[in-house]
């Protein structure tokens, strides 16, 4: 199995006829690899990205915007560390979006993401982000309640013209150069339970959980009602969603490396070429370099 058709099983262009439960987060393709084989093929996927970052970075004229959104303990973390972790720290930045402060309550709600995209030549990753007001928000009316906004415009529309509003954001970042990619780590209700339970077992992860956690978990349904419409709303050419199996991390990471790889590949990315005048420089310098005492 290529890398193209990996992350093509899971990728979402056009959500209209998208439905959640097609989708199996237990799902490995068939494939049977043990840990080590997992591992040597996340390396090799690695270092071709490592590769495309550097291109990237030189050629600084594309960046890369990488959004990760997940139920707890789906592995978001984990899935972000492995796959970036060849890369030249210098040309990525990671954003992790908590709950909201008193400051960014007093702007609009694209304005902390905003001020965190990634410059020209370099890898943005957003662990949470503006989706969160089509889904904790959504799930959680007093949420809402709280953002002050005029209650003239709060009405029955609300999810309806967020979404409007984050593909237009979307087509906005996308015309001026960002290459956005959406994952969905996709876990079961009862894998999420089985890592919930770890981590209150093992004393070295206790740090992990939260049990606020667990409250979230009992709105399972909404949340996944909420995704479900996320996704359909706002899957796009120009802005995929790849809804990629959770329940085992090493295919999770195999997936999200090769889904990065495959479009940043089509991207064409080159390191710039020097002119005539350039290497008549380059000459130049050279000489000075040789000449040196
Ligand atoms: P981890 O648990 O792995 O540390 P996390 O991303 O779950 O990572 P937490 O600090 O546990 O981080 O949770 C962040 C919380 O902030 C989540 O419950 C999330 O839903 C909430 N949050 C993020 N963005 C918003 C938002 N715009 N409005 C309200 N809540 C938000
Ligand atoms: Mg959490």
């Amino acid at each position: 199995m290529s890398r193209a058709n990996l992350a093509n099983l899971y990728k979402v262009t056009d959500g209209k006829k998208f439905k959640l439960s097609e989708y199996n987060p237990a799902d490995t393709y068939g494939l049977d690899i043990d840990k080590g084989e997992a591992k040597e093929r996340l390396e090799q996927d690695v270092k071709s990205l490592s590769d495309l970052q550097e291109r990237l970075y030189a050629q600084d004229r594309w960046s890369v915007l990488l959004i990760f959104q997940a139920m707890d303990a789906a592995g978001k973390d984990s899935a972000i560390e492995h796959v970036m972790s060849g890369i030249n720290p210098q040309g990525c930045q990671v954003h992790s979006f908590k709950t909201p402060t008193a400051i960014e309550l007093d702007h609009d709600f694209m304005w902390r993401t905003s001020c965190a995209l990634p410059e020209r030549g370099r890898i943005g990753v957003f662990n949470r982000s503006y989706y969160e007001e089509v889904l904790v928000v959504r799930a959680h009316p007093e949420i809402l309640a709280k953002q002050r906004l005029p209650q003239k415009l709060v009405t029955k529309d609300i999810w309806e013209e967020r979404f409007e509003d984050i593909r237009n954001f979307e087509r906005y970042l996308a015309r001026n150069g960002t290459l956005i990619l959406k994952f969905f780590l996709h876990v079961s209700k009862e894998e999420q339970k089985k890592r919930f339970l770890d981590r209150i077992d093992e004393r070295d992860k206790n740090w992990k959980f939260n049990p606020g956690d667990v409250a979230e978990r009992a709105l399972w349904d909404k949340y996944m009602n909420a995704y479900e419409d996320a996704i359909r709303n706002t899957a796009a050419e120009y802005a995929p969603w790849y809804v990629v199996p959770a329940d085992k991390k090493w295919y999770t990471r195999l997936v999200v490396a090769a889904a990065i790889d495959e479009a940043m590949q089509g991207l064409n990315l080159q390191f710039p070429t020097v002119d005539k005048a350039g290497l008549e420089e380059l000459k130049k310098a050279r000489e000075i370099l040789a000449n040196e005492k």
